[in-house]
């Protein structure tokens, strides 16, 4: 067998090293992602799994198909979806009921070491009341392009004027949040 010319041999060597490059990319990536999804972020899932719950019961009473959770010390405190038809209440967002109910359950109208957990990007009345309540964490699913106060159209949970900044999570089981407002409004169509 003839020596494989010399051009030949460095194309090999090229694509072996592109594989190795691709490979290792990939493990980068799959590292990152095992990274990610930490035990903290399995919580995340875990509680926004229950803000969709509440979120469909919202949907089945007629309401807007938002549902939100107040969790306090790793246990739930308060959960409500949307109650604004029911309550005849246009304050009633499922994050003001939560908040509400969970400075009652606690005793307290500033709500530290809390995570608030909803389905959809909080509106500017309920970033605002997060502000009062002094609420640290917020979760929620998907942005709202339309009215999101969190940085759709408004910045209030981080803006450095305020006195109070809520650390955000946002993006958690996103596609799922949206999926159930989206059925809402086709079938409402
Ligand atoms: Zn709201």
């Amino acid at each position: 067998m003839r020596p494989q010319p010399l051009e030949n041999r460095s194309t090999s060597t090229s694509i072996f090293r592109f594989h190795e490059g691709v490979v290792s990319l990939a493990l980068q990536e799959l590292s990152s992602k095992l990274v990610l999804c930490s035990r903290d972020m399995r919580t995340d899932i875990e509680f926004m799994e229950l803000a969709l719950e509440v979120a469909r019961e919202s949907a089945a009473a007629g309401e807007v198909p938002i549902g939100a959770i107040l969790v306090h010390d790793h246990k739930m405190v308060a959960r409500s979806g949307n109650r604004t038809i029911r309550d005849c209440d246009p304050t009633a967002h499922a994050e003001m009921v939560v908040l509400r109910e969970a400075s009652r359950v606690l005793g307290n109208y500033r709500l530290a070491g809390t995570t608030l957990y909803v389905t959809v990007e909080p509106c500017s009345m309920c970033a605002g009341a997060m502000i009062h309540a002094r609420v640290p964490r917020l979760v929620y699913g998907c942005d709202d392009p339309k009215g999101g106060a969190v940085r759709s159209c408004f910045e209030i949970v981080q803006s450095p004027r305020l006195n109070h900044q809520v650390e955000v999570t946002s993006g958690i089981l996103a596609s799922e949040c949206a999926a159930i407002l989206q059925a809402f409004f086709v079938i409402r169509r």
